[in-house]
């Protein structure tokens, strides 16, 4: 019984992730590995200097329980420069292990066993597993690619979603993997939604500074609609923003009383993390603005070198109006399934890929559906993009 299955119930669901198995098909294969979302250059200099500094310096102890001072002053001062946000450095800011573990502890913080968290589909994987670890149920509603090449929802499936369970609504913007922007509309049904129902709303907004410059709208936290800030858990983390997503610097900011709440459970996860890492991504959110315009830049460049390659090669692509992500069709390729196609995809064409269909409940709205990223270097993006078009796909 002991060896049989171990593992409890509620995480049975969840095998290896698909990320581990399509970068190990991916070394096994030699492939170009489009797959997982991390860039394959160093983040700014001054980060990384001031990272060794405080590891030479004898920064190697627990830091503060909430985050280092510094660290939470130049989060308070990122989210005022870049959002008019006004959040106090003591006792509205937590710095967590990544983005991931702000999720997990809000989630853990908020739900009791069996209530509902409302949340979109495809949904970043970590989400599913952090509702079921805290018991609840998740009640996701489903993005679908428009005419227009966006990704968006039904109102009434979003309206039907609430109900005297839901306890938060968990909301990605910009979204990983479909690259969609929520707009102010979609916001203010949301909040409003939040409003009637009285709950909170979670946000995932790790790539808050990854909006192209031809997308419809630009990146709006809902903390900043009327009525939010006070009911919001707002999450980022220096992974996406800075290139370094092996560091897992994350923060959450809030209200007190909630952030608050989710410092309970993050104290009993992992107490602190990453004390020399604090200082240097203090840094870093102080940044100019050519830093964080330069970034936002170079990533649209590559965006716009894979889109081309992902045409070329004869996939629909919907519209990437932010993230490291594009999402395509392999209908027009003879696929059927993302999984098969992607399994196959190293052999056909020296290319890994991400089925997006592992990030829905609804399986069949994300079949045809897979996720290519494109932070990477230019010349591995040409090269998976030459690939895909001389590439032999069996109709
Ligand atoms: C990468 C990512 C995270 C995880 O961030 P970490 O800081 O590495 O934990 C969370 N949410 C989304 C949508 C992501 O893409």
């Amino acid at each position: 019984m002991i060896m049989t299955d171990p593992l409890v119930a509620r995480m049975r669901e969840f095998g290896t992730t698909i990320f581990a198995e399509m970068s190990a098909l991916a070394v096994r294969t030699g492939a170009v590995n489009l797959g997982q979302g991390f860039p394959d250059t160093d983040g700014p200099p001054e980060m990384l200097d001031a990272a060794a500094r405080a590891l030479r310096e004898g920064h190697n102890q627990y830091p503060p329980g909430p985050g280092i001072p510094e660290l939470r002053a130049a989060i308070a001062g990122h989210q005022k420069r870049f959002w008019g946000l006004d959040y106090d450095p003591d006792g509205e800011i937590l710095v967590t292990a990544g983005a991931t573990e702000a999720i997990a502890a809000s989630l853990l913080a908020l739900c009791e066993p069996g209530d509902e968290v409302v949340c979109f589909e495809p949904y970043y994987d970590s989400y599913a597993a952090g509702i079921a670890l805290a018991g609840a149920v998740r009640r996701p509603v489903t993005l679908r690619p428009g005419p227009d090449g966006r990704y968006a929802f039904d109102a009434d499936e979003l309206r039907a979603a609430f109900g005297p369970r839901t306890r938060l609504v968990l909301l990605n913007s910009p979204h990983n993997p479909t690259g969609k922007v929520f707009d102010r509309d979609e916001l203010t049904l949301i909040a409003s939604l939040c409003q009637e129902y009285d709950v909170p709303a979670v946000t995932d907004e790790v790539y808050e500074h990854v909006v192209f410059s031809d997308a419809t709208v630009p990146h709006i936290p809902l903390a900043t609609l009327p009525g939010m800030r006070s009911r919001t858990l707002r999450i980022s983390s220096a992974g996406k923003t800075f290139s370094c997503t092996g560091w897992k610097v994350g923060w959450v900011s809030g209200p007190a009383p909630l952030v608050s709440a989710v410092t309970r459970v993050k104290q009993f996860l992992t107490y602190v993390n990453a004390g020399p890492l604090q200082p240097a991504v203090a840094v870093a959110l102080g940044l100019g603005d050519e830093y964080y315009a330069g970034f936002t830049a170079d990533l649209q460049a590559k965006r716009d070198l894979l889109a081309g390659g992902l045409v070329d090669a004869g996939f629909t692509i919907q519209r990437s109006e932010g993230t490291y992500f594009i999402t395509a069709d392999i209908t027009p390729l003879g696929g059927r399934d993302g999984i098969e196609f992607c399994r196959a995809l190293p052999d056909i064409a020296g290319v890994v890929a991400v089925p997006t269909q592992v990030f829905y409940d609804d399986k069949d709205a994300g079949r045809h559906l897979v996720r290519f990223t494109f932070c990477k270097r230019p010349e591995v993006l040409t090269e998976a993009a030459t690939r895909l078009r001389d590439a032999t796909f069996p109709r």
